[in-house]
């Protein structure tokens, strides 16, 4: 089967790899569609990632070979040719983290449960995400929605953790996909939210609104715009889906006392924030990280997609065959592009 394997310094290598074959309580599946991801992107450009690693986390695919007694979370049984999307990361479930909420924070959330990887003509799924959390994808919705499940559950993830209320006013800093999958999931999910997509790019902006956002800024106009929208005091919550430390100040000064910071994206290792801390203190905001997104949240958007309520399709600017990968790269860090989806050849 094609691969497209991290090669070092940043770049990708095409291979062939024998096709895996699936144990017990494990899925084989052919690849439909694998989304390219800002992780992947960062951990190419980072080089964190080791030789030979299979990125490649968004997938659909159709089931080909399910291992003997493979069942779903909620014991369906695996046909040949049922469209699947399941995500990477899944948590025990027991630990004491997992106990307490934090099961992105699992010991063994991190695995990546996917093999080799999404970039890949057939994806060997291990047993813990088979069974925790592969989803049959309903016949009416097209792949395009269904691959939006595991970027949408960090998404809603950060949102859960914000604590924003339905009346609330949101500012989400950055409108490339990351930060448009954040307008639709609040949209979907918490209509009665006020949105402002900030971002430099005018094409964007009007994208958002296009999409339902109620006023898309320039980075430079957040704080007037947060305070527009709330009648003063600033936003409810700020999702940074860009990062770095000049972002987080502008931030937080768009959120109103009380408020929170969201941070939705990796900064660079070096960086390192400063602001006046009573800024917190005295005035209760917070800052919180989000970390991917577990069960809970998966199961929330699972049932956005089935409805109806979330359809993510519209962020697919392009799609291009698993050996153009590079180019698709290209395009994704060239910022002229939302979403590309990858397909094997044929
Ligand atoms: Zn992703
Ligand atoms: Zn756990």
């Amino acid at each position: 089967m094609l691969v497209a394997a991290y090669a070092g310094g940043g770049r990708l290598r095409l291979e062939r790899r024998p096709r895996p074959f699936p144990g017990p309580g494990e899925l084989l599946l052919r690849l439909r569609v694998c989304g390219l991801c800002g992780t992947d992107l960062f951990k190419l450009s980072a080089s964190a990632a080791a030789e030979g690693t299979v990125l490649g986390h968004e997938i659909v695919g159709e089931v080909s070979i399910a291992g003997s007694g493979a069942r779903g979370p909620a014991g369906e049984i695996f046909q040949e040719g049922d469209r699947v999307v399941v995500p990477h990361h899944v948590a025990c479930g027991e630990c004491s983290f997992c106990r307490r909420g934090s099961e992105t924070m699992c010991p063994v959330f991190q695995e990546n449960l996917l093999e080799p990887g999404g970039f890949s003509e057939h994806v060997l799924v291990r047993a813990r995400a088979a069974c925790g959390a592969a989803w049959i994808v309903p016949p009416d919705v097209s792949d395009d929605a269904a691959v939006f499940l595991e970027p949408a559950a960090c998404v809603i993830r950060g949102v859960w953790r914000s604590d924003l209320r339905e009346e609330g006013v949101a500012a989400i800093i950055g409108a490339g996909s990351m930060g448009l999958l954040h307008l639709l999931v609040l949209r979907a999910a918490s209509p009665g939210v006020k949105v402002i997509a900030v971002d430099p790019i005018a094409e964007r902006r009007g994208l958002a609104l296009r999409l339902g956002a109620d006023l898309a800024v320039d980075p430079g106009e957040i704080g007037s715009a947060a305070a527009e929208l709330s009648g003063g005091p600033g936003a409810d919550a700020v999702f940074d889906t860009v990062g770095g430390s000049r972002i987080l100040a502008a931030a937080l000064r768009a959120t109103r006392p009380g408020g929170t910071v969201v941070l939705f994206a990796h900064a660079a290792p070096e960086e390192r924030a400063g602001f006046d801390l009573n800024f917190l203190f005295k005035a209760e905001r917070r800052v919180v990280g989000t970390y991917s997104g577990a069960r809970r949240e998966q199961s929330a958007i699972r049932e956005l997609i089935a409805s109806g309520r979330l359809d993510a399709s519209p962020l697919v600017t392009a799609r291009l065959p698993l050996s153009r990968i590079d180019e698709a790269v290209e395009r994704s860090r060239a910022h002229r592009d939302l979403k590309i989806l990858l397909y094997p050849e044929g």
